[in-house]
């Protein structure tokens, strides 16, 4: 059987999403743009509502959401702008190695207070020097007595600034490559934290991105997340829960995309038709169109597949490449189809246009997205 219909719960959850998408994210998305401030009001009334932090067990107090939930809120919230969805998502990135590998002792100790309390969290792995290229990074972290020492820094975080603690990757030995990485949590209170300027992106501009630099810094090694040399699998680990769900932010900043164009195209006229009867503009938004849907369900998919607890790391990257060449895609053909106006930074789809780019670039790029497919494709 195969049904595409969402459940009453799934449905009411959508919809609460979307309402707060309309009432308290799209209101603001211009001036945040404008200003780059950190929606930190936004943010607060979502984890008020229980928009953020969704897939934190039961257990902890949390509500125990699936992937597939997380992208239809996700959609929703990135409908109404992805720099305020990013900040809100940023928690997710963070929390999954910590659900994928923490102990019952790192998961209430870390996930509960994102539950009682309103925090962020950062996901700490690109450095200046290395991005797609993981095994490149350089921070370290050297075992002494009880604790480990990091040293290193990390570039290109989101919430970095705002957050209460980072999920970091670093090497506890260098000489084995990628077997020789672990993971910890890292308090941001923790003395030798250093927190850089925030960066001026091109968009997402409210969403705060900045170097984050670790001088020396002691953590216990209880913070430490599953083996010494498990920790570049729970990184990687962590992105087939959370690729599904930026895939669907990127669906969400398409689609409102999309309805702008629409009715741009239906109340601007030219050799005296409204420009949808021009078969250069219909047949563009029939693509868009037709290119959202495809992008939805490969997200949903993706989703699914990891909620039936089935591996889904092809899936989640089919779905990110697919969705992020959507977003940018679908954006691009906005402005051509609001012509002048779509220059413009009085109309709603330059901001859009800045926005959809970086889908294409964090969470694993396009090209290192095709990579995992390959891979997936000729070594499995
Ligand atoms: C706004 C923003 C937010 C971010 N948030 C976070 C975050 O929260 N946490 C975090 O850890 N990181 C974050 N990142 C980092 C992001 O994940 C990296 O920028 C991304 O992985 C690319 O790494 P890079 O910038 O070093 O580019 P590089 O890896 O240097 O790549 C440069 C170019 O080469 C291409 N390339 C590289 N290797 C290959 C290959 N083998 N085959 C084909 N092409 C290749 C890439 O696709 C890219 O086009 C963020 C970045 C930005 C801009």
């Amino acid at each position: 059987m195969i049904d595409f219909t969402l459940s009453e719960e799934q449905a009411q959850l959508r919809d609460l999403a979307h309402e707060f998408a309309e009432k308290e994210i799209a209101p603001h998305a211009a001036r945040l743009d404008e200003t780059a401030e950190f929606p930190r009001e936004i943010c607060q009334k979502a984890w008020e509502l229980g928009l953020m932090n969704t897939h934190v067990p039961e257990a902890y107090g949390g509500l125990g959401l699936g992937v597939l939930e997380g992208c239809l809120i996700a959609e929703e919230t990135a409908w109404g702008c992805t720099g305020v969805s990013t900040a809100m998502e940023a928690n997710t990135l963070a929390e999954c190695p910590i659900i994928v590998a923490g102990n019952e002792e790192q998961k209430k100790k870390w996930l509960t207070p994102m539950i009682e309390e309103f925090l962020f969290a950062a996901y700490c792995v690109t450095e200046p020097g290395a991005g797609s290229d993981v095994q490149g990074i350089r921070t370290t972290a050297k075992r002494h007595g009880e604790d480990y020492v990091l040293n290193g820094s990390k570039m290109w975080i989101t919430n970095g600034g705002v957050a209460n603690w980072y999920f970091v990757l670093a090497y506890t030995d260098a000489s084995q490559g990628y077997r020789g990485m672990s993971a910890f949590i890292v308090p941001r209170e923790q003395p030798g934290v250093v927190v850089g300027k925030k960066e001026n992106n091109m968009g997402q501009r409210c969403s705060d991105t900045r170097s984050v630099t670790f001088e020396g810094v002691k953590v216990p090694a209880a913070n430490r997340l599953g083996e010494e040399g498990s920790g570049w699998k729970v990184a990687m680990t962590a992105f087939d829960h959370s690729r599904p769900v930026v895939s669907a932010g990127a669906v969400g900043l398409a689609r409102a995309a999309y309805q702008h164009a629409v009715r741009y195209a239906k109340e601007r006229e030219t050799f005296g038709v409204p420009i949808y009867k021009h078969q250069g503009i219909g047949f563009m938004i029939a693509d868009m169109a037709c290119a959202i849907e495809a992008a939805r369900l490969l997200v949903w998919q993706a989703g699914w597949t990891i909620d039936q607890g089935r591996r889904n790391t092809q899936q989640a990257a089919f779905a990110k490449l697919f969705a992020a060449d959507t977003a940018v895609k679908v954006a691009t053909d906005a402005v051509q189809v609001f012509g002048g106006y779509g220059f413009n930074k009085e109309y709603p789809v330059e901001k859009l246009y800045r926005d959809a780019k970086i889908y294409q670039i964090y969470e694993g790029t396009s090209q290192i997205q095709r990579l995992i497919i390959a891979r997936e494709i000729f070594n499995r």
